[in-house]
């Protein structure tokens, strides 16, 4: 239990770009580590660190961790593992937080098993009991039913990966300064598993959810497939992503890459409107955050709207629509 009284925020990189959970994880990690006392660092596997550190200082980081390596450039989990972990075994930090993304949801239960740590999955609520010393890890759980506050008082590291778009990124300033601290591992006696032969982009560049300023999605209600329609000629008009709830996924009117809530994407953008989507704990879970919240729905009752700041009660084929043509008229 001897530890270094720091909390290290995984600094997911790919192909150049830091992603953006990477700055709320720093952003939430401010508050934490003025709370605990700690100092906010970020590990940063690469093929050339530099680059990232002044971003990473930008959003609260004092120190960055860079473990260069021309193998660790693109994500491969035998690697990566291997670094973090060993970083982790050597300076024995305090906390460690990963987003909850494809390549965090692969590498943090790798690290916990090598270094002998546990792991709360998908949180979407810290905070930090200063007399315990320990991390309160809060997720969702028994189906979205109730949240859990988990907590890890028996092993260091105590590690957590956290949804994309439940903190708010807050950068200090253009000009933060911190101390690179470079750290190099032998990556040599890693076992090659795996190989990265290609890279292959998403063909619906529309679809991105997890970076939208406006999103419209749309539930049941829209009635069948072809009804969709409305929804993507709205989100058009507004420069919106698609939402969907996951009973239009599961009936294969959209995909899963559209889903919103628990199961899908966890959603913050500035407006979210909602088009016939009842309201349960699930979806609310994925999209309550959003800045402004606009519902629209035939049923006076529906829980949708006790977290709707505007609710629209009325037949959605005929309220999208004419929403859309009053945005179209006030942009002409
Ligand atoms: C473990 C678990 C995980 C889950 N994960 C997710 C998740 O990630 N995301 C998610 O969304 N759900 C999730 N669910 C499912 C969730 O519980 C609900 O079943 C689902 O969200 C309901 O989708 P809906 O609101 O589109 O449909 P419904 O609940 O059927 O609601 C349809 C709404 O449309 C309204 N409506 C109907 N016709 C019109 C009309 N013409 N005009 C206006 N309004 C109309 C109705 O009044 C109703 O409120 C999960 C469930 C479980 C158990």
């Amino acid at each position: 239990m001897s530890t270094t009284k720091e909390l290290w925020v995984f600094a997911e990189q790919r192909e150049g770009k830091l992603a953006g959970v990477v700055r709320e994880l720093l952003s939430e990690g401010q508050i934490l580590a003025e709370k605990a006392g700690f100092t906010l660092a970020a590990v940063l596997p690469s093929a050339d660190g530099a680059a990232f550190c002044q971003e990473l200082y930008n959003f609260g980081a004092k120190k960055v961790y860079t473990i260069d390596d021309p193998k660790l450039a693109d994500y491969q989990n035998d690697y990566y593992a291997r670094a973090v972990a060993q970083l982790i075994n050597e300076k024995r930090p305090e906390i460690v937080l990963y987003g909850a993304t494809t390549i965090g949801r692969s590498l943090a239960p790798t690290v916990a098993v090598m270094v002998d740590a546990g792991l709360t999955a998908d949180c979407t609520q810290l905070d930090f009991d200063v007399e315990a010393g320990n991390l309160l890890q809060t997720r969702p759980a028994f189906g979205g039913n109730i949240m859990a506050t988990i907590i890890c008082p028996n092993h260091r590291p105590q590690m957590a990966t956290v949804r994309s778009n439940v903190f708010k990124k807050t950068k200090l300033s253009d000009n933060e300064s911190g101390e690179q601290v470079p750290y190099s591992v032998d990556l040599s006696g890693v076992p090659e598993r795996m190989r990265r032969l290609e890279s292959v982009h998403e063909a619906d560049s529309t679809i991105d959810l997890n970076a939208a300023q406006f999103i419209v999605s749309g539930g049941r209600g829209v009635g069948k497939p072809e009804n969709f329609k409305i929804i993507y000629d709205l989100a058009s008009e507004l420069g919106a992503a698609v939402g969907a709830s996951r009973a239009t996924v599961d009936a294969g009117w959209i995909s899963h890459h559209h889903q919103v809530g628990q199961t899908g994407k966890t959603v913050c953008p500035v407006v979210y409107v909602a088009c016939g989507i009842s309201g349960a704990i699930q979806h609310l879970a994925g999209m309550q955050s959003s800045d402004v919240i606009v519902a629209v729905n035939k049923d006076p009752n529906a829980p949708i709207f006790d977290v709707a700041d505007f609710g629209l009660i009325g037949d959605l084929h005929q309220i999208v629509p004419e929403f859309q043509k009053q945005i179209a008229a006030a942009k002409a």
